[in-house]
């Protein structure tokens, strides 16, 4: 077994490279704590996620980053690279129940990505430390050993020792990590309880392409009655960078309700009717039938609430943390970036104190 630490604390594995993850290595990148990331996906950024399709780039999670946070704003427009930063340019319209679509909810926010991706984000995070990042790992299982911890994949393959753990993927899947962690301590069943009630709401994310433009005042719809089949439908082509000349490309997104019905159904199935209601609301009938397309089933796209903070404190005496939005309490990029440089802030102040 590896052992990533000296006993004076200063070694950590974080487990998931999204916002948070990134946002904590970010905020340890000075400290003198050896930091490995274990991520199950083969990129960065988790939720806030980016594909690449037929000259396409297309951000299917999150759609965008707000400037709602001065740490995180100041950030991304002063130390991180600014080099293809980029907004969805276009105001935000709504539309109720029956399909009836209205001017505004517009705010002076920004909406920001990258040319390259949202994805970018969590790059350049981790570009600017030194942190380890092991790709396409899923962390299965967490041991308490001698002061630290140790971690194992989902084969069981030993990933080695830590003198601390951070835990940032999305509430239910960090319950289940919590399940599977053999710890002698009535802590792990609170924290297990208490992360588990968090609620996580599902989204399918339909990416509808067309070989033609679409002439539209907006760059999206929202439902603001959350009553509609459909939640969210943005134009991709109106960030710079992301859909060539001449074509669209869709991100629907469905609502809670419609997701949670269709979530384990085939996408061939859900496809063509996410297309179907599409052409319904945005009154085309061509927009049934895309030349192209993709699909994306987020189990757990947003979190309804935020996890009780009592449980989570106790078990950072015993070196564990956890971040993301879920600590946060709202599904929104900035939040959970936040949250991860927050909480790497204490994890230095505790590991090295
Ligand atoms: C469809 C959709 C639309 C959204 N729209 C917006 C929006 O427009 N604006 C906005 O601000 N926010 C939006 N959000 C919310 C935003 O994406 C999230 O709040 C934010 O990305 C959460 O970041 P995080 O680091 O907390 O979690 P995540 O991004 O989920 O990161 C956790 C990481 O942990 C990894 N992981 C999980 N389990 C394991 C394991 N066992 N081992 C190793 N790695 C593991 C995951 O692969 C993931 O990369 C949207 C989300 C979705 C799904």
């Amino acid at each position: 077994m590896t052992d990533h630490g000296n006993g004076r604390g200063d070694s950590i594995a974080i487990v998931g490279a999204g916002a948070a993850g990134a946002g904590a290595a970010y905020a340890l990148r000075n400290a003198a704590i050896d930091v490995t990331v274990f991520e199950k996906s083969r990129g960065v950024c988790g939720r806030a996620a980016t594909r690449r399709k037929n000259g396409c780039r297309y951000d299917h999670g999150a759609n965008y980053f707000k400037d709602q946070d001065a740490r995180v704003t100041e950030l991304v427009t002063e130390t991180l690279d600014t080099d293809g930063l980029a907004e969805a340019e276009g105001p935000i319209w709504t539309f109720d129940a029956d399909g009836t679509v209205s001017e505004g909810r517009d705010t002076d926010d920004h909406k920001w990505t990258y040319r390259a991706g949202i994805t970018q984000l969590a790059k350049r995070l981790f570009d600017r430390t030194e942190a380890t990042i092991e790709k396409s790992t899923r962390v299965g299982a967490v041991e308490r050993v001698d002061g630290g911890w140790t971690i194992a994949d989902t084969d069981g393959t030993d990933l080695g020792r830590y003198d601390a753990l951070l835990l940032t993927p999305p509430a239910p899947q960090t319950a289940d990590l919590l399940a599977a962690t053999e710890w002698d301590d009535d802590l792990r069943g609170d924290l297990e309880t208490a992360v588990r009630d968090v609620s996580f709401r599902p989204t399918i994310t339909a990416v509808l392409h067309y070989p033609f433009e679409l002439d539209r005042p907006y760059y999206a719809l929202v439902n603001t009655d959350k009553d509609h089949a459909i939640g969210w439908c943005s134009r991709e082509e109106c960030k710079p960078g992301h859909v060539p000349d001449g074509e669209s490309l869709l991100i629907v997104q469905l609502g809670a309700d419609w997701s949670a019905d269709r979530i384990d159904d085939p996408p061939t199935e859900v496809i063509p009717d996410a297309a179907d209601l599409t052409a319904d609301l945005l009154d085309d009938d061509r927009l049934a039938d895309p030349d192209w397309t993709d699909y994306q089933g987020w189990r757990y796209a947003q979190p309804g609430d935020a996890v009780a903070a009592e449980p989570l404190d106790r078990a950072a005496e015993h070196g564990v943390f956890f971040a993301g939005d879920w600590v946060a309490g709202e599904g929104r990029v900035h939040l959970a970036l936040r949250n991860g440089l927050d909480t790497g802030d204490r994890i230095g102040k505790r590991l090295l104190s």
